[in-house]
C-alpha cells in the first residue's frame, strides 16, 4: 500500500494520557485503558486506527522531553538525543475501542497489548513487560496517526488477514464497517483463549488459527489464505502482523491472484528477531511502520 493511500488524522499532536486500569484477558492478551489528560483532545476515527506511544521507561522526566513531531524526521533527531534511560520507549498500537465521556467519566482509549517473549529471559519487547506492569496513575504519550485501512468508497466486501498483533485492528475494523459488509477474516492466534471474540457483521465469517508454538507466526495464516476463494471484486484486503505474513499476503493476492494493488492495505507491524521499530525503520527515521 502507498503511502499516499494513509488516512491521516485530524491532529498530530503529542497527547498526555494515564493508565486508567488494566484488565489481563488472557494468556497473551493484556487491557490497558487510557484516559484522562488530554484525552478530550482525541479524535477516534473506527477502523485502524494506530498512535505511536511513548512509554515512560526512564521515568516521567523523560516524556516531558519528547519532542513535537517525534514521528517525523526532526523531531524524531531531537527524541535520539534525549539521554539513553530517560529516552521513553516509542511503540506502534492500534485503538481497540474508544468511549466517548458520559457523565462524570471521562473519554476512555483501550489498547490491547499482546505479551510476547519472557522477562525472565530477556526476550519480552519494553512494550510487553510494561503493559503487564504498568499501574493506574502512570503517565504516556501518544501521537495520533490515522489509518493504514482505506478502501474505495462504497466497497463493502473485505478480506482480513492477520496475526494476534492485528486483532485489535481487524476488530476494530469489523465494528467500523457497514453492518452489511460481507468477506472473510483470517486470524492467527498463539492458543485458543487468545482467540478473543468481537462483534463483527453477520456477512463476515471469521477464521481463527491457533498456532502450534514450533510454527512461525503468520505461516498458517498464509498457508490459509492460498486455499481460501477470495470475495467476489471488487473487495478490499487489509493484511497485517509479522512483516512476513503482512508483505506475503499483498504478494499472494497481486502477483498469484492478479488482485489490483490498490485494493490491498497492508502493514507489517512487527518483525521476527528485531525491535521496532526495526532498526533500519529507525535509520529512516522512523516516519513509517515497517511495511
Ligand atoms: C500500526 C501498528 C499497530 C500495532 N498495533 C498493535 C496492537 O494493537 N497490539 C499489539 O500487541 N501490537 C501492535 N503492534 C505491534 C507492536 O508495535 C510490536 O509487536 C512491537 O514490536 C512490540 O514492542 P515490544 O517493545 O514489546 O517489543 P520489541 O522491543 O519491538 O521487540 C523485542 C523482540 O520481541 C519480538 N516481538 C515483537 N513483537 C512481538 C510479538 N507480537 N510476538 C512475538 N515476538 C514479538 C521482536 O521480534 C524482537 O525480537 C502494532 C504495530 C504497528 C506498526
Amino acid at each position: 500500500m502507498a503511502f499516499s493511500k494513509l488516512v491521516k488524522p485530524e491532529s498530530a499532536e503529542l497527547l498526555h494520557l494515564t493508565v486508567l486500569r488494566t484488565e489481563k484477558l488472557s494468556a497473551h492478551w493484556i487491557r490497558v485503558t487510557l484516559g484522562g489528560g488530554e484525552v478530550e483532545k482525541f479524535r477516534p476515527m473506527g477502523f485502524d486506527q494506530w498512535f505511536r506511544l511513548f512509554l515512560p521507561i526512564g521515568g516521567d522526566a523523560g516524556l516531558d522531553r519528547v519532542p513535537a513531531k517525534a514521528n517525523r524526521m526532526f523531531g524524531y533527531l531531537k527524541f535520539l538525543r534525549i539521554p539513553d534511560g530517560e529516552r521513553p520507549v516509542m511503540r506502534n498500537y492500534s485503538v481497540r475501542a474508544y468511549r466517548s465521556a458520559e457523565g462524570e467519566r471521562g473519554a476512555e482509549i483501550d489498547v490491547d497489548f499482546v505479551l510476547h517473549g519472557s522477562a525472565a529471559d530477556g526476550t519480552a519487547g519494553p512494550a510487553s513487560r510494561w503493559a503487564e506492569t504498568c499501574a493506574p496513575g502512570e503517565h504516556v504519550l501518544i501521537i495520533d496517526e490515522g489509518l493504514t485501512f482505506n478502501p474505495e468508497r462504497g466497497t463493502d466486501r473485505v478480506l482480513l488477514v492477520g496475526d494476534e498483533t492485528a486483532l485489535p485492528a481487524i476488530s476494530s475494523i469489523a465494528a467500523s464497517i457497514p453492518s452489511t459488509a460481507t468477506g472473510t477474516a483470517i486470524i492467527e492466534v498463539p492458543s485458543e483463549e487468545d482467540a478473543l471474540a468481537f462483534p463483527h457483521p453477520e456477512g463476515l465469517t471469521v477464521e481463527w488459527i491457533v498456532r502450534p508454538h514450533d510454527e512461525q507466526p503468520g505461516a498458517l495464516a498464509l498457508r490459509r489464505l492460498a486455499e481460501l476463494e477470495l470475495p467476489a471484486a471488487p473487495f478490499h484486503a487489509y493484511a497485517a502482523g509479522e512483516q512476513s505474513l503482512a508483505s506475503g499476503v499483498r504478494k499472494h493476492l497481486v502477483g498469484e491472484r492478479g488482485v489490483d494493488k490498490n485494493a490491498v492495505s497492508f502493514c507489517g507491524y512487527w518483525k521476527i528477531g528485531a525491535a521496532s521499530p526495526a532498526s533500519k525503520a529507525a535509520r529512516d527515521v522512523a516516519a513509517e511502520p515497517l511495511r
